[in-house]
């Protein structure tokens, strides 16, 4: 069987982002693959390095999300990076071999020092984010990683740091493949990314009121300024969450009463948000179980620890013996 190893930055309550972006995509691959799911909690110290206060927290809330949406531990290892300490040593021997031009041309890390505008990220530990993410795949010999078509080049920058290893010091690793998975555009509820911290997600533990309230206010075509004016649905951001959860049925029936002005937005809108509230309502139902039991989400995270220390004690001894140490 090969192996996947994908992870997320603890960095707070899970939205619909998370769960078409990620989820849907982790919960099949469970079934055909050995599959390691890390809380990459170091990662979120890269750039929320200020303020880890609330990490221990997130990391079990994320959790929660991830086995509420179907994440099963008796079939996947659920595991948080931090309490797996030779993921740091595999980083620093990583980065021993990783020329820095190669940290520096990195689209994402451009990308993100201008969307994160306001936080200091000028460190050695954000520009070597990649590294350590190369050392999380690695670890566990991941043939196989999951990514939309933007992630691809994070893929690939791991895949060069394994060839020059290998090159060094014998076959030890296999070079990971992208496993590009068909990742819907989510936006937020003003149009832009959805995302926590530009405060327009809908939440997976949102509840039903919450749900619609938030979606009944998102952004449209603003060319809808008024009842009588038509629109294009393809220029509006609550149409792409229509993409998502309608039938083709209802898709014809808003984009034909878009353009002609047929419906209003809100009466449009409600053909989607029943699909989201029912689409999150088994989702709550789990979480809630898993609230009332929050020692339960700890074994888990304890016993993938375990089984995820054990494989990344052998990928090091192996490691050791071919570097020398
Ligand atoms: S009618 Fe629907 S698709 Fe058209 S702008 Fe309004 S919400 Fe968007």
């Amino acid at each position: 069987m090969q192996t996947i190893v994908s992870g997320m930055r603890p960095t707070g309550r899970l939205h619909l982002g998370h769960l078409h972006g990620a989820l849907r995509n982790w919960v099949p691959l469970q079934k055909d693959y050995r599959c390691y799911f890390l809380v990459a909690d170091w990662h979120a110290l890269t750039s929320d390095y200020a303020s880890p206060q609330s990490l221990q927290q997130s990391s079990v809330d994320m959790v929660t999300d991830w086995l509420s949406v179907g994440l099963d531990p008796q079939r996947s290892v659920i595991a948080r990076q931090s309490q797996i300490k030779q993921h740091a040593e595999l980083h620093l021997l990583l980065s021993m071999i990783t020329p820095l031009p190669w940290l520096e041309r990195n689209p994402t890390y451009k990308e993100q020092i201008r969307e994160l505008e306001g936080k200091d990220l000028s460190t050695y530990g954000f520009l070597g984010y990649p590294v350590l993410q190369a050392a999380d795949i690695v670890m566990y010999k991941g043939n196989k990683v999951p990514v939309g078509v933007d992630q691809a080049p994070h893929v690939e920058l791991t895949r060069e740091i394994v060839r020059r290893f290998n090159q060094f010091y014998g076959p030890i690793f296999p070079e990971p493949e992208v496993l590009l998975t068909q990742i819907p555009k989510v936006p937020g509820l003003d149009g832009r990314k959805m995302s926590k911290s530009y405060g327009n997600a809908v939440f997976l533990s949102d509840s039903p009121k919450e749900v619609e309230q938030k979606l009944s206010r998102m952004m449209t075509d603003p060319a809808r300024a008024r009842r009588q004016d038509p629109g294009e649905p393809e220029k509006c951001p609550a149409f792409q969450l229509h993409k998502i959860y309608c039938t083709p049925e209802e898709i014809d029936y808003v984009s034909k009463g878009c353009r002609t002005a047929g419906i209003g937005c809100l009466e449009c809108k409600k053909v989607m948000i029943k699909h989201v509230i029912r689409e999150l309502a088994p989702i709550e139902e789990k979480r809630q179980a898993y609230e009332k039991r929050p020692a339960d989400v700890e074994d888990v995270l304890a016993a993938g620890n375990r089984v995820a220390q054990e494989k990344a004690s052998e990928t090091m001894e192996e490691v050791r013996v071919a570097v020398g140490l």
